[in-house]
């Protein structure tokens, strides 16, 4: 890496508050000359701040005294005089911020993504709830969701709520920026508050641990929840900060990369609530003295297709197995953007018969809010094109996609040198490397984040306002499930994003797939794409729509959905949750 760029004013003022300015001066012509084919830029647009040179220095690796990602603070509570801890107004504003600023999650226009429809598929009904003060939660975790300014469930939430409040194994195949993270940890973590004290296992006292003097305990969490990425991991681990403040439940986090020593010394303190990449936590998994799963409750799989494009499929099957513990005793929750087959499999072989399937939209498609721009560029004139797709939209932060390290180094390099405010990630920068560069995207000192696909996965930050594919996913590495996600980092949480595309001739593979994704979502189809439009009156077929046999076992019967079971109202916990028995309620 040759530049990491820091700016130095924040970004929050510069950015608008939606795209929908930009499609008036967005780039969408389509020659043969990316620079001729984008707009002129916007002559009186706000300027990007200036770069700043990288510091070599300040991250030599991550055990470097450094704080990592993982050791931010977390509410740490004896239990001593009742499950709900006192408020720590410090901690509060660590964790959710200032009260002023705790409505920044909801988007201009949550309002659109509300109107998704979710399909279910399973025996049984879930009745959704429409309001987080319907959901049977736990009056800390309805103060927390409060505190952390969401004023009602998403799609997904509203049906995730009740399917795990009730027991049931679930599958969450959900868009991209849908809520999914919370819409496992709320239901999850609401049940366990009540029930820490009797579940949990026993730790050092957190007011009166001392490191290196006190003999540290061995983690046996209640929930693991295992994410691809480091970034993931780690944004999982701040979702669960919030939700576990004021409660007994401990959340710690585990990825290849961190460092090692201190993961072990934290898991030590005693830990609830387990992120982790999955080899670190094989890692763990096989030091007994470090980490038991005897005591999971919930096992909890995210972005599981991603986990099995990078052929984890053993070690997730090994994973989800427990190693050792009684499978009847664990709920496996299951989320995902796409669900191909191997996954469709593994669901099948872990996952309880009576579990239930929700589907925001078509499995893989993109929502409305964003923005889709596909523009043909020479592949020789790709840097000219970037360059003119950054200027011709008022300053925003911009995630770049390239497929290779080599291209992002390149572009690192190239961008900084045009006085552009850029930084950089890919999977051979050491972890503090990564975390810097996401530090900076975030706050806004380098607004422009050159990345590969799989380290970004997953990433949330808010007022991502454009993606640039500057290299289109092959349909080798990930094809249009890739491209899905990619432009999935804009747009999230009812926030308008603008994704620009450069089509080369090299493309043409991905062509087809591509133009039925911008039909499906009423996006302008250029004229170099005209020829894959299907044609009046043909469908718009998706290969991932078949994601549901009716022979699997569990499936839909005369056409209905959920099949052939009754309704699971409030009452009936699902027959199968041995940990949760009679109780549906938090107590
Ligand atoms: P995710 O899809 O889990 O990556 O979530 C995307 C973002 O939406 C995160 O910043 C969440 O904190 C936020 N979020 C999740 N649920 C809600 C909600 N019900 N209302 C407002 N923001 C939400």
């Amino acid at each position: 890496m040759n530049s990491a760029a820091w700016g130095t004013s924040s970004m929050k003022e510069a950015l608008p508050d939606s795209t929908a300015e930009h499609s008036t001066v967005s780039i969408n012509g389509h020659g043969n000359d990316a620079a001729a084919a984008a707009a002129p830029a916007q002559q009186d647009s706000k300027q990007w701040i200036k770069p700043r040179a990288y510091d070599y220095t300040a991250m030599d690796g991550p055990d470097q005294n450094s704080p990592w990602d993982g050791s931010a603070a977390v509410y740490e509570w004896d239990g001593e005089g009742g499950d709900v801890g006192p408020e720590y107004p410090d901690l509060e504003v660590e964790l959710f911020g200032k009260a002023e600023d705790r409505k920044e999650g909801r988007g201009v226009d949550f309002t659109a993504i509300a109107e998704i429809e979710v399909v279910q598929e399973g025996p049984v009904k879930i009745d959704r709830i429409d309001s987080f003060r319907d959901a049977g939660l736990h009056p800390v975790m309805l103060r927390n969701v409060e505190l952390a300014g969401f004023e009602a469930p998403t799609p997904i939430q509203k049906y995730t709520l009740p399917s795990i409040h009730l027991g049931y194994d679930t599958i969450g195949i959900a868009q991209t920026g849908s809520g999914k993270t919370a819409a496992y940890l709320i239901p999850i973590l609401s049940k366990l508050m009540g029930k820490a004290k009797k579940l949990a296992a026993p730790r050092p006292n957190p007011a009166t641990y001392q490191e290196g003097v006190d003999r540290p305990y061995r983690a046996e969490p209640l929930v693991v929840i295992v994410a691809p990425t480091r970034e993931l991991a780690t944004q999982i681990f701040n979702e669960a900060r919030k939700f576990c403040y004021r409660t007994m439940l401990r959340p710690c986090v585990c990825y290849g990369g961190g460092p090692i020593g201190e993961q072990v010394r934290n898991l030590g303190k005693g830990c609830d609530i387990l992120v982790a990449t999955p080899g670190r936590l094989l890692d763990f998994m096989k030091r007994p003295q470090v980490l038991s799963m005897s005591r999971v409750r919930y096992m909890v799989i995210d972005e599981a297709d991603e986990m099995l494009q990078v052929d984890w499929e053993e070690e997730m099957g090994y994973i989800m197995s427990g190693a050792n513990q009684d499978e009847g005793n664990v709920r496996y929750l299951l989320f995902s953007a796409t669900f191909p087959k191997p996954l469709r499999d593994l669901a099948k072989l872990h996952l309880a018969a009576n579990h239930v399937r929700f589907r925001v939209g078509r499995a893989g498609s993109t929502h409305g809010n964003i923005k889709q721009e596909v523009l043909y560029v020479d592949a020789n004139l790709k840097r000219d094109a970037l360059t003119t797709a950054l200027k011709s939209i008022d300053p925003c932060r911009t995630i770049v996609f390239v497929n290779s390290k080599r291209t992002a180094d390149d572009l690192d390099d190239y961008l900084f040198n045009m006085d552009m405010p850029c930084t950089s990630m890919h999977s051979d920068r050491t972890q503090a490397e990564r975390e810097a560069a996401m530090r900076g995207f975030r706050s806004g000192e380098a607004p422009i984040l050159i990345t590969t696909a799989v380290t970004a996965r997953g990433i949330d930050v808010r007022h991502v306002r454009h993606v640039i594919n500057y290299d289109l996913p092959s349909m080798d590495h990930g094809g249009i499930e890739e491209y899905i996600h990619r432009i999935g980092r804009t747009g999230r949480i009812g926030h308008r994003g603008l994704a620009t595309s450069f089509f080369t001739d090299g493309d043409e593979a991905i062509g087809s797939v591509l133009t039925r994704t911008l039909l499906e979502t009423n996006q302008e189809i250029p004229d170099f794409l005209k020829h894959h439009v299907p044609e009046e009156g043909q469908d718009l077929k998706f290969e991932a729509d078949s994601d549901f046999d009716p022979n699997e076992g569990q499936g839909a019967q005369d056409g209905d959905a959920w099949g052939s079971g009754g309704n699971a109202g409030w009452g009936n916990e699902a027959g199968n949750d041995a940990d949760a028995g009679a109780d549906a309620g938090w107590m």
